[in-house]
Formats: structure tokens, sequence, C-alpha cells
């Protein structure tokens, strides 16, 4: 049998839930986090008959805000669609969401070496309940907790343009500071306001074509349950393992959706996957569509920051600053600030950057001088520091130790809090420039001697 390489290809979808205040189409409280079950619902998000739902703005803006920072074609005519399907946590049996026209289509990200990464589309849902599994005396229980039902969500769904899982990492990483610079979401892992699901499947490793005219698998396989960008790492190394013994042995994979199991690191099934049929959409009738004008498109946009890619695109051509330094920068936004007052501060302090950098990195300067005119002049007086030569520290204490001969008599004696008092009257002749070890050597020595 012909023997192959084999080049993953991978998809992902991003699930982000927003910070907003209310839900997605109902005026409850979005707060849902470790908060008493069932308290923050309504006819609405309980999906109780004849309760008519209406959308959320400010959701919608952040969506909108969030496409437009991925670069996306912003819909002016979009809608929301009914998805069916039947679980407890899904009250109305249908999941209101968005179909064939979303909110944001056709957007990118680069990496830090300018590869290009599709992004397909943006919309946006509504999350769905909570369910817990729970043992009360002897009874197995399912609870629901409707806090979380109606929560906006909003879905990141890629191209299936990864090929290496470091790519895949980068860019699920920069999604959740995106998040967070444009406050659209903390995007938190562990509290499941950043969830992530990816889409692998192999290929013949074919030479020559641009990767994204290279031929699709005819199947996927959807990695569920990844709450950690550790986990989608090894979720994802497992599965393109498995993945590639299959097809060595000459079979096929099956198309399905598999969890991840971190106690094994190995994927694992978990249902055959469903196709768009059975989802039976049809456009959500009680919601008209959402139109929107070029102006209003154009005020969101002055509301974008400098994002994150952008950042490290400047640090790196515009100031040279080491990766290390401009990862840690991107992230800590408070430090970041400081840093970029430094920036402007700088401008005529010749410093070097990287050295400020690191005095703030590793030596956290920015703690001790809270305001960064003080830090560069702490880095400054610390650069212009000449030290006394060692000739000098001769002369002085020469002379010192000459003026001084009742208080070497003490010392020798054991006295020895004279010996503070002669490297403070050294150090005075030379204008506090001399190195207080040096010194100090320099006296014993010269005890020594006679
Ligand atoms: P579906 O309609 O089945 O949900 P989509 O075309 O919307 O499929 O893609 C869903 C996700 O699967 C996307 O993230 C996409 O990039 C990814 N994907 C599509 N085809 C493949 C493939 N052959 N291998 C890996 N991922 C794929
Ligand atoms: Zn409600
Ligand atoms: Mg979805």
């Amino acid at each position: 049998m012909k023997k192959y390489n084999y080049v993953p290809v991978i998809g992902l979808e991003v699930h982000i839930e927003l910070s907003t205040k209310r839900k997605m189409f109902c005026d409850c409280s979005s707060e849902h986090f470790q908060i008493k079950p069932n308290t923050n619902v309504c006819p609405i998000c309980l999906g109780l008959p004849g309760a008519l739902p209406y959308p959320n703005k400010e959701a919608v803006k952040k969506c909108i805000k969030f496409g437009i920072s991925f670069n996306c074609m912003i819909n002016k005519f979009s809608k929301f669609d009914r998805k069916h399907y039947f679980y407890p946590d899904l009250s109305k049996g249908y999941q209101i969401s968005q179909y064939d026209i979303p909110f944001c289509e056709g957007g990118h990200w680069k990496s830090s070496v300018n590869s290009v990464f599709r992004i397909k589309r943006i919309h946006l849902e509504e999350d769905t309940g909570k369910i817990q599994h729970r043992k009360i005396g002897s009874e197995y229980f399912s609870l629901i907790d409707f806090n979380r039902s109606g929560v906006p969500l909003m879905e990141l769904v890629t191209e299936p343009d990864f090929s290496n899982i470091n790519d895949v990492l980068d860019f699920v990483k920069d999604v959740q500071l995106a998040s967070r610079y444009l406050e659209v979401s903390n995007a938190d892992m562990e509290k499941g306001s950043m969830r992530l699901e990816a889409n692998i499947s192999l290929r013949k490793e074919e030479t020559g074509k641009r990767d994204q005219m290279k031929r699709l698998p005819d199947y996927k396989v959807e990695l569920k349950n990844i709450n950690s960008f550790r986990f989608l790492r090894s979720a994802l190394e497992a599965e393109i393992k498995r993945q590639t013994d299959i097809l060595k042995m000459g079979d096929k994979v099956i198309q399905e959706t598999r969890g991840y199991n971190e106690k094994t690191h190995q994927t694992y099934s978990q249902r055959s996957k469903e196709e768009a049929k059975d989802y039976r959409y049809f456009p959500e009738p009680d919601i008209p569509p959402i139109l929107h004008q070029s102006k209003e498109i154009d005020i969101i946009k002055t509301d974008i920051p400098e994002m994150p890619w952008m950042k490290r695109q400047r640090y790196k051509k515009d100031i040279g600053l080491k990766d290390e330094y401009t990862e840690i920068f991107l992230k800590d936004r408070k430090r970041s600030a400081y840093f970029e007052q430094i920036l402007l501060l700088n401008k005529n302090s010749g410093l070097d950057l990287s050295y400020i950098a690191d005095q703030i990195v590793n030596k956290n300067l920015d703690l001790k001088y809270q305001s960064p005119q003080k830090l560069l002049n702490a880095l400054s007086v610390e650069k212009n520091k000449t030290y006394a030569s060692s000739k000098e520290i001769k002369n002085a204490a020469d002379s010192v130790l000459k003026e001084n001969t009742k208080a070497i008599e003490d010392l020798k004696n054991g006295k020895i809090q004279i010996l503070g008092y002669l490297i403070g009257s050294i150090q005075k002749k030379l204008n506090g420039k001399g190195n207080i070890n040096e010194i100090r050597r320099y006296i014993e020595n010269a005890l020594m001697e006679n």
C-alpha cells in the first residue's frame, strides 16, 4: 500500500457569552454564574407559550463590533432563525440563532508571521439552561437552572484553514484578547464564557497548490467539551494521532462528534453529527429582520481600539521589542497602558526600550513607581551613575583611615559598628559613588596589613 503523509485540516467554532446587562430576548439580568438557580427568569427565557422575544440592541452592537475588528463584512439586512432540537435545557424546543444571514461574514485573522486564516461568519444566538446531575440521598436527579437560558451568545466560525496546532492556539488566544479589548466579554474559559469546538480531518499531503485550493476531506470530526487552551492542544494531538492510525490502516474515519477525556488524554465518540437539515431551520416569525445603515456601522467602527494583533505588529516593527515582552504587555492591559505612557515619555531619555520593558516585566518596577515618569527618572539616574574607580576609593579610604587612628584601634578591639562609620566617611568623600563592598574589602585588607 502506498504510504502518504497526512496534513491536519482544522476549522474552529468559538462561542462567546456577551457581557451585556440583559439577556438576548428579554429584560432578565444575564448574571448566572454561581447565583441561586432560576432567579433570573421570565416567561420569555423560560420559553412559555405566547411570550414574545425582542432582541437586545447592545448585544447586536457588540457582535457587529467584534465582526468589524475581525475584518468581516456586516450584513445590512440580517435576521434570526429557529434552530430546532430537543434537549431539556432548551425549553422552547428550538434555539433562536442565525442561519443564512448572520450579522458578520467573510472576515480574516492574521498570525504574527502574517499567515491569513479566514473567518466564515460571526452570528448571535441565545445560550441554553444548565443541567446538573445530582445524587440526593440515594436517588439521582437531573436539575435544570434557567438563569443562563437566553444569555447572548456569539458564535465565530472559521474556514478550515488551520493545519497546525500552534496557529490554532494563537488564534483562540487572540479571540480571547479581542473579546477583552473590545469589552464584549471577559471570555473566561473556566466560567464557560468562552467555549471551543474544533473540527478536524486529515488530508493527504499535496505540494504546489495553495492551502485554500486544496481539496477538503469528505468527513470531519467535531471535538467538544474542551474547556482550556491546554486541553485544546492535547485533544487535537490525540485526535490527529487517532485519525492518522485509522487512515494508515487503510480504513475510513467516521464523521461524528467526539468528546475529550482529560484523564486518559483521548477523544471518545459521543454521537453521529447532525446536519443542517436535521435542525429544520426557519426564520423566527416573532422577530422582524434587523436592518442597519452604513452610518450606524461607521459609528460602531469608531469605537474599536487598537487590536492585539495591531499592537503586536507595532511593537515589532516600530520599537523592535522582544516577542516575550510584547506578549506579556498584550495580556496585561494595565501594564500595557503603563508601557504606552513610557513610549510617549521616553522620546529623549535615550534609554533602551527592551531594558525598560525588562525592568517592568521582571523587576516589577511599574509597581514600585506608580508614575511612569518617575520610573524613567530612576532608570536614568541609575544609568548615569558612574562609579568611583579603585584608585579613587584607595585615596579616599587612606585619608579617612589616617584621620581615624583611634577609631581603628576600637575596631580592632571588637567594636564592629565602627566599620559602618568608616565606610560612611569614605563614601562621603566619594560623593556616594563608591561601591560599598569594595570599600569594605579595602578597609579589611588595610587592617590586616598593619
Ligand atoms: P456544517 O454545515 O456541517 O456545520 P460548516 O461548513 O459550517 O459545516 O463548517 C463547520 C466547521 O467545520 C467550520 O469551522 C469549518 O471550518 C469546519 N470544517 C468544514 N469542513 C472541514 C473539514 N473537512 N475538516 C475539518 N474541518 C472542517
Ligand atoms: Zn427572561
Ligand atoms: Mg451554534
